[in-house]
């Protein structure tokens, strides 16, 4: 028994996840941009809603949040020292925080950098990352209020998770990702294969995650930095291209 991940895209390029505990049914939704298209495939699969899992303030992974409060009464969790400017929780977390979902459980994981209160969740039980704007495929979240070495250390905890993790992130992002990274790694086989595959993919008009972490291991240039001064030249060069 397992969970499983699956991308609900909102706005123009987010993307939600609805997470099933196949063993007990438990529904959980992270970062919803937007209630409506929860709602709908909610309603498709003919479940309620039992959490929102959310992994920073932005609008743009909260916004659907009180609606789906309304409709649902589902769990909300989110970091305790950003409950100042999140949604009301009902559980706070903190680094290392265990919650338990249906039979599973989402191990919380403090990645600062994109925002100072951001934070990630790992299930161990289906190899689900919830990233949020820390990792994107072939990229990393922007630096709003951390530091680039803030961030090359909270990259790095990744490092600990098996390769087979499925990376699920709060954007696709990963067409324009792909064209910066080659002009970081023109050489580098896999991001070529990969870069093709995205093409393929995005031109179908299909997610490009989840991802593995094997994969991005290969490819995303801000996770194959070797230190946070190298960490922080490819942000800057990111931001500038
Ligand atoms: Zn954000
Ligand atoms: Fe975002």
């Amino acid at each position: 028994m397992t969970v499983t991940a699956q991308a609900i895209p909102m706005l123009s390029d987010n993307y939600s996840w609805l997470l099933i505990d196949s063993a007990t049914g438990k529904t959980g939704i992270v970062d919803p941009a937007e209630a409506a298209p929860a709602i709908a495939v909610l309603e498709s699969i003919g479940k309620n809603l039992d959490f929102i899992f959310l992994t920073h303030h932005h609008d743009d992974h909260i916004g659907g949040v009180a609606e789906l409060v309304e409709a649902y009464h589902p769990i909300v969790v989110g970091n305790q020292a950003d409950s100042h400017r999140l949604p009301k929780l009902d559980i706070a977390v903190h680094e290392g925080s265990l919650v338990d979902f249906g039979n599973a459980r989402l191990r919380v994981i403090e990645t600062p950098g994109h925002t100072l209160g951001h934070i990630s969740y790992y299930i161990a039980d289906g190899g689900i990352l919830l990233s949020g704007d820390t990792l994107f495929s072939l990229g990393c979240g922007r630096l709003f209020e951390g530091s680039p070495a803030q961030m090359f250390s909270s990259i790095a905890k990744y490092s600990d998770l098996p390769d087979d993790t499925w990376v699920c992130a709060g954007h696709e992002y990963t067409s324009a990702n792909a064209r910066f990274a080659l002009t970081q790694e023109p050489d580098n086989e896999a991001l070529l294969h990969r870069a093709r595959q995205v093409q393929v993919l995005r031109g179908q008009g299909l997610p490009t995650l989840p991802v593995t972490l094997r994969q991005e291991r290969a490819t995303n240039p801000f996770i194959r930095a070797k230190d946070a001064e190298t960490f922080g030249r490819i942000r800057a060069a990111k931001d500038n291209a």
